[in-house]
């Protein structure tokens, strides 16, 4: 089935709002040029209203980090998924391996803020990947496996369809080392493999690669057949590097 590519930049905590101005520009203009992909930029949660500003009626998607796992009230500091969504997102990262790291995110939690975005208009993209001790045990499946499964198991499989599954190795998220495009394959051939066997739309399902991609490896990782773009960290900062990300999904699909 030929799944639309999907390219998101993640910016992580990083811009101002004079930097982030030629960003949205020039994710704006990724957008309308590349027909037949999916473009979306994951801006810090300040400058979500400049996004939706600088986005609106543009194709380019809008997506938050994180989300509560919570509908609202006594919750300092957190953001629920109808605040994103009245702001103008479309998407939300959840369970990126640096809240799952360095702000303990379980499994579990990540399932519920999963289940949280998908009871709203978000389309989550949800982030699995093992650590580089994990890789080196032989782990690899296992991790990603367990990871997703918390969330299927918590969810009806056929809403599937609009969610975003990224593979992130973490050993390879900025670090300039990139999982073979074979290997990277094998592991979403996997995912989708299991997504299927749990009932979910998984032809429908687009799998995005996540780690160090770049414009020069774009091209080989996105050619593959079950890699369908990808979840763009340090490369979305430089909108030369992400723009060319983006015509590589073009291109190769
Ligand atoms: C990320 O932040 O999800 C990511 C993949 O980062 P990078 O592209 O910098 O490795």
């Amino acid at each position: 089935m030929a799944r639309r590519p999907f390219v998101a930049g993640n910016w992580k905590m990083h811009g101002s709002s004079a930097s982030n101005q030629a960003l949205l520009a020039a994710a704006l203009a990724d957008g309308k040029r590349c027909a037949g992909v999916d473009v979306a930029v994951c801006v810090p949660f300040p400058y979500l209203a400049q996004a939706a500003g600088a986005l609106q009626g543009s194709g380019t998607g809008l997506g938050a980090q994180d989300v509560s796992e919570h509908a609202s009230g006594a919750y300092t500091g957190e953001v629920s998924s109808a605040m994103l969504a009245d702001l103008g997102c479309t998407h939300v990262i959840v369970g990126h391996s640096e809240r799952r790291s360095l702000h303990g995110e379980s499994d579990a939690l990540v399932a519920r803020k999963f289940v949280r975005a998908m009871a709203s208009t978000l389309k989550p993209i949800l982030c699995v990947g093992e650590t580089l001790a994990e890789r080196e045990a032989g782990q690899t499946e296992a991790v990603v496996l367990r990871q997703l499964q918390a969330v299927v198991q918590t969810t009806s499989p056929e809403r599937w369809a609009h969610a975003v599954l990224a593979y992130e190795p973490v050993w390879a998220i900025g670090t300039g080392r990139t999982a073979s495009a074979q290997d990277a394959q094998a592991v979403h051939a996997r995912l989708r493999a299991a997504l299927a066997t749990w009932g979910a739309p998984a032809d429908a399902i687009r799998i995005v690669y996540g780690g160090s991609v770049k414009p020069g490896n774009a091209g080989e990782l996105f050619s593959m057949p079950d890699i369908d773009g990808g979840l763009i960290g340090g490369a979305s900062l430089v909108a030369d590097d992400f723009s060319a990300i983006c015509d590589a999904a073009q291109r190769t699909h």
